[in-house]
């Protein structure tokens, strides 16, 4: 649980906010087609521009942050760079993923962009080292 009254707490959820877009747009990603996946990648690299501004101001004292935050564009873009086996369309979200024909987590309340879990698979493990409280911001504690 976070104390809210701690300085760094509102560093924190600026990190959890820009890794929450981040996410969001990673699960974009996976159900976009090939000019979809570049487009959406060019639209978070200014969340990845803030986390390093974040890392650098704000948690100068971790300074291992910032190699994960390399570690998760890099992945995104490796995400962004899977090749589409299946055809999509653009008006209705395939029945399966476009990459790997698995069966896609459908919108729900929860997450309302629907998505590829197999394909999300890519950027998991950097996400939670970014998140977690001994490598990352610590927003696994919100
Ligand atoms: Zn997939």
């Amino acid at each position: 649980m976070l104390d809210l009254d701690h300085p760094r707490t509102q560093h924190i959820f600026a990190a959890s906010h820009q890794l929450d877009m981040i996410l969001d747009m990673c699960k974009r990603i996976t159900l976009s087609s090939v000019k979809g996946r570049r487009f959406r990648l060019e639209g978070i690299r200014q969340a990845f521009a803030t986390l390093r501004w974040l890392a650098a101001h704000r948690f100068a004292d971790e300074p291992h942050i910032a190699d994960g935050i390399a570690e998760l564009e890099r992945q995104a873009e490796q995400l962004a760079a899977l090749s589409l086996c299946h055809p999509i369309s653009r008006d209705s979200l395939p029945e399966r993923c476009p990459v790997c024909g698995d069966t896609l987590i459908l919108p729900s309340e929860y997450s309302p962009t629907g998505y590829c879990s197999s394909c999300l698979g890519v950027i998991r493990a950097a996400l939670q080292r970014v998140r977690s409280c001994e490598e990352g911001f610590g927003t696994e504690a919100i």
